[in-house]
């Protein structure tokens, strides 16, 4: 019977439940047992997928089309079980569902109130789970106390008190800030936010209690007795050098032992971590290092190219090296020479992107990978911009561009109007809804024989997860080709490019759909293998 763990906040946000709640998924599957992530948001939206990254950090895209939540890439990456829709939702998408019913007359005249419609939807969304694994784990967004949060708690207690402790257990994840002057781990925002979740009707019966050093026996006593909770089952989560620790330094603390003692489970065997200690061994230990320039837009918060920057860290310890990741603003390039920036670089990548801004920059990147020779990585915008660099300075098209940035110009690159879902057509206006229209999620790709992708993938077939809105002009393959730039991987139907790649380049490719978001650190993307293998070949080159 499927038991049900609800992870909630405290203190702070970005304590890293998403991770802790990934790792700990982590550590039951080494101990063989299924397991299942999802993510409760209360922010209004009805998806992430129109809020900037800037604030937000990633849009994490699932197969099955869904713009999610960052954390159900951390899920997917810890435990391998590809994320779906109906693994993440919203206030926004909670509300729409049940405003949708009262429409309909579903609730036959009823005053619709948060208790019980609300909260019986958010617990319909849990209990849809039930059976689908031996554990699912429900994280919780934001931090106990919040005002958008309080629906979700209410569900979450209603569900805890009709499974029982034998079915439900809540861990609360928390933070001791280090006070200099005093010289002191303190446990009071800890017990508060304890507090707050107990007038909420829930009692945790395990703390995870994140800090930057050792806590003191002494301390983690009294947020036992303060608190209510077992002695052993409060628990240090210390800050680590390498996320990919977390599962092992978990389990050293007991985590994943007292989460099984909550629901009496006696006999599961010791997990098998060998895998996580030999991806921490390679971390810790490369031969060597490389370095990426990731030429972007969002440079300025990590998390806005989470699966990304994770991809390459895959990408490494594939390779045994260590992944210097440097993030260049791209409109520096409107002022500053490129060579300045990209000389002595081993790889140079250009992710997903929107918008105009930015993009000139983007391109004389591109042009000086081609020219320099050095490896070369384009990620969904990146390939597009790739294709604007030939077409300028290699097929006398002057004036190239994308119809996202202006009307004037030769279009190479278009609004996608109308594309091959299954056997259905999706279709696109201009003026459409900017929200869940993209052409999103796992479509397939046929790659040329004798291509480097078909090398790389070693498979003439391949399924990967797209966002975007335009694409490159599939006339243009007669001319690009006979510079260079072979189309090496189409839809199955031939009508749109997937794949672009230089014949006579080191390596040197571009891609429509986003890779990143499938790489797992025991699973590395074959993309960025062969990428960061190509960046060590440069790396004894410069
Ligand atoms: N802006 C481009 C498009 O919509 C690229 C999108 C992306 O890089 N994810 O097609």
């Amino acid at each position: 019977m499927t038991k049900f763990i609800f992870i909630t906040g405290g203190v702070v946000s970005s304590l890293g439940k998403g991770l802790g709640s990934a790792a700990l998924g982590a550590l039951l599957q080494a101990r063989g047992f299924t397991v299942r992530l999802c993510k409760l948001d209360p922010y209004l939206n009805v998806d992430p997928g129109t809020m900037s990254p800037f604030q937000h950090g990633e849009v994490y895209v699932t197969d099955d089309g869904a713009e999610t939540d960052l954390d159900l890439g951390h899920y997917e990456r810890f435990t391998g079980r590809p994320a779906v829709q109906s693994d993440n939702t919203t206030t926004g998408r909670i509300y729409t569902s049940v405003l949708q019913k009262e429409r309909r007359g579903e609730y036959l005249g009823a005053t619709i109130q948060v208790i019980p419609h609300i909260t019986n939807e958010i617990k319909d969304f849990i209990r849809e789970k039930d059976g689908s694994a031996d554990f699912v784990l429900c994280e919780i967004g934001g931090t106990v106390g919040d005002i958008e949060s309080l629906p979700f708690m209410e569900a979450i207690r209603q569900f805890g008190n009709e499974m029982g402790r034998e079915r439900s257990l809540f861990i609360h994840v928390t933070l001791l800030p280090w006070i200099p002057a005093a010289g002191e781990l303190k446990t009071k925002p800890t017990q508060h936010s304890v507090k707050e979740l107990m007038s909420a009707g829930i009692r945790p019966r395990i703390l995870l209690c994140r800090a930057d050093r050792p806590i003191e026996k002494d301390e983690l006593g009294k947020i036992a007795l303060f608190c209510n909770i077992d002695d052993n089952k409060v628990i240090p989560a210390l800050d680590v050098s390498s996320i990919y620790e977390v599962p092992l330094t978990y389990h050293a603390e007991g985590l994943d032992d007292q989460v099984l003692d909550c629901f009496g489970i006696k006999d599961a065997p010791p997990p098998d971590l060998s895998r996580w200690e030999q991806i921490v061994r390679r971390i810790k230990n490369p031969e060597s290092m490389v370095r990426i320039a990731v030429v972007g837009k969002y440079t300025n918060l990590a998390d806005s190219y989470k699966s990304l920057n994770e991809a390459l860290i895959h990408g490494g310890i594939a390779n045994k090296v260590k992944v210097e990741i440097n993030f260049i603003e791209a409109s520096v390039f409107d002022e500053e020479d490129v060579a300045v920036h990209l000389e002595g670089i081993h790889g140079i990548l250009v992710p997903g992107g929107f918008g105009q801004r930015g993009a000139e920059g983007k391109i004389k990147a591109v042009q000086f990978a081609r020219e320099r020779k050095t490896p070369y990585f384009g990620i969904c915008f990146g390939m597009q911009m790739a294709v604007i660099e030939a077409c300028r300075n290699l097929c006398n098209m002057p004036d190239a561009t994308s119809s996202e940035f202006t009307e004037e110009g030769t279009h190479v690159i278009g609004l996608m109007t109308e594309w091959t879902k299954g056997s259905a057509k999706e279709e696109r206006g201009v003026n459409g809804d900017l929200g869940g229209t993209m052409r999103l999620g796992a479509y397939p790709a046929r790659l040329a024989a004798g291509s480097r992708v078909a090398g790389i993938y070693g498979t003439p077939e391949i399924s990967e997860r797209h966002r975007h809105r335009y694409e490159v002009n599939m006339a243009l393959q007669e001319t690009l080709e006979s510079h260079g730039l072979i189309f090496s991987g189409t839809s199955p139907d031939g009508l749109l490019p997937e794949i672009i790649e230089y014949k006579d380049h080191p390596w040197f490719i571009g891609v429509q759909f986003h890779p990143e978001l499938k790489s797992k650190p025991l699973d590395p993307h074959p993309l960025f293998v062969s990428f960061i293998e190509a960046a060590v070949r440069q790396s004894r080159l410069v």
